[in-house]
């Protein structure tokens, strides 16, 4: 063996050794890009600008202080389905709780995905739908929205027919273009997996559905194939917890929680998502200025020269500037307005070099003064 010593030598006896190997097929995966910068102004997230009220870390910490520390936490997480599924109005067997909707829809794909299988996406959509299908080895299948990123049902059920994937990721509304799905849509989706040979089944990304008029949590029904994933960290301002939840058929529960870790759960964590929902109020009127913010943003963007901001059923609001195809001669584009807008201190989502979303940036609804700053930021930049 050689000592540690050895390995910082020239002589290093481990020179010339790699290090483990990747698995092939993740041999072209890239990470999660969202750059975490220190600026005034942060609006890249879709993170709430407001944290919870003080009386929710009293009462949490409180109840975390009773806690048997030297114990793990229940595995059923009983207490918090129970009052997630009162105010949900569901069963409390009808909700499977995890790390962020993000371990949700891991715990999805680890069950229902996986070699030999397919999920299918349509993009532009949530990156972390296709960017988990491929780390658990699921296929991705890729539905494309029209240009102006709607999506076009007939096409929709039609890919569903014509690939038989096993797991349909559609997000509403959705992330990054903040429009919101019809629920014709979901309907015709949900029928269309129920009819075929090959049983599969339909995920409703709903992480920012309380800022949008519909939910497809009441379609959720036994022997139904639909999950509804939903998350703490946007309209419960509790990014940091990590805590999201996806209302299913419970038959399909009780799968998810075979496949998932035991005890995933920490108590903290557990606790703060029962306390939170003691504070349904406070909750209500963040979520209700957040959209009157979204509306004045909307249209302050609309209002500018050359920058198009599509509708958004959500916090964020995406949109483009240079016009598209870019017009010739514009003044500006996706790239440089991020970094000028990065350059005053004010951080967006960047996605003007993704594919179909060129000059396209991404900002998240933030307290009134912050939009402010970013409207005056954005018009220094477009000027310039
Ligand atoms: N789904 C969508 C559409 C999202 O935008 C996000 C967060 N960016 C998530 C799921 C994941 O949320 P979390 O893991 O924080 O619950």
């Amino acid at each position: 063996m050689p000592s540690p010593s050895a390995c910082a030598g020239p002589e290093n006896e481990w020179a010339g050794v790699t290090g483990p190997q990747r698995r092939e097929d993740l041999s072209d995966l890239e990470g999660y890009h969202s750059p975490q910068v220190d600026v005034a102004v942060r609006l890249n997230t879709n993170e709430s600008p407001y944290p919870p009220p003080p009386e929710f870390f009293e009462a949490w910490t409180a109840e975390v202080s009773r806690a048997s520390a030297h114990r793990y936490p229940d595995r059923a997480a009983r207490q918090l389905r129970s009052a997630l599924g009162e105010f949900l109005g569901q069963p409390s067997g009808r909700l499977f709780c995890a790390n962020g909707s993000n371990e949700v829809l891991q715990t999805l794909l680890l069950t229902y995905g996986g070699p030999g299988r397919t999920a299918l996406v349509f993009e532009p959509s949530y990156v972390l739908h296709a960017h988990i299908a491929r780390i658990t080895g699921t296929g991705v299948v890729t539905g494309e929205r029209r240009p102006d990123f709607t999506l076009d049902p007939d096409t929709a059920v039609r890919l569903v027919e014509d690939h038989d994937p096993d797991v349909v990721f559609l997000t509403t509304p959705n992330n990054p273009t903040g429009m919101v799905e019809p629920r014709e849509t979901v309907e015709a989706l949900v029928e269309r997996i129920t009819v075929r040979a090959k049983p599969g089944v339909l995920v409703v990304d709903e992480a920012y559905a309380e800022f949008s008029p519909w939910s497809a949590i009441d379609m959720v029904a036994d022997g139904v194939p639909l999950v509804v994933a939903r998350t703490y960290s946007k309209v419960w301002s509790m990014a940091a917890f990590r805590l999201g939840f996806g209302v299913a058929p419970e038959t399909i529960v009780d799968e998810l929680e075979m496949v998932v870790l035991p005890y995933h759960l920490s108590v903290p964590t557990q606790v703060a998502g029962t306390v939170a929902l003691r504070f349904t109020g406070d909750m209500d009127s963040r979520v209700s200025s957040i959209m009157t913010e979204r509306d004045r943003v909307g249209a302050a963007l609309a209002a500018l020269d050359g920058v198009e901001a599509f509708p958004s059923g959500a916090n964020f609001i995406l949109f483009r500037v240079g016009g598209h195809p870019r017009t010739p001669g514009a003044a500006a584009d996706g790239q440089a307005t991020w970094e000028g807008l990065l350059e005053a201190g004010v951080l967006v989502r960047n996605f003007a070099r993704w594919p179909r979303l060129d000059d396209c940036l991404r900002v998240t609804i933030g307290r009134p003064e912050e939009n402010d700053a970013f409207l005056a930021a954005l018009k220094e930049v477009l000027a310039s």
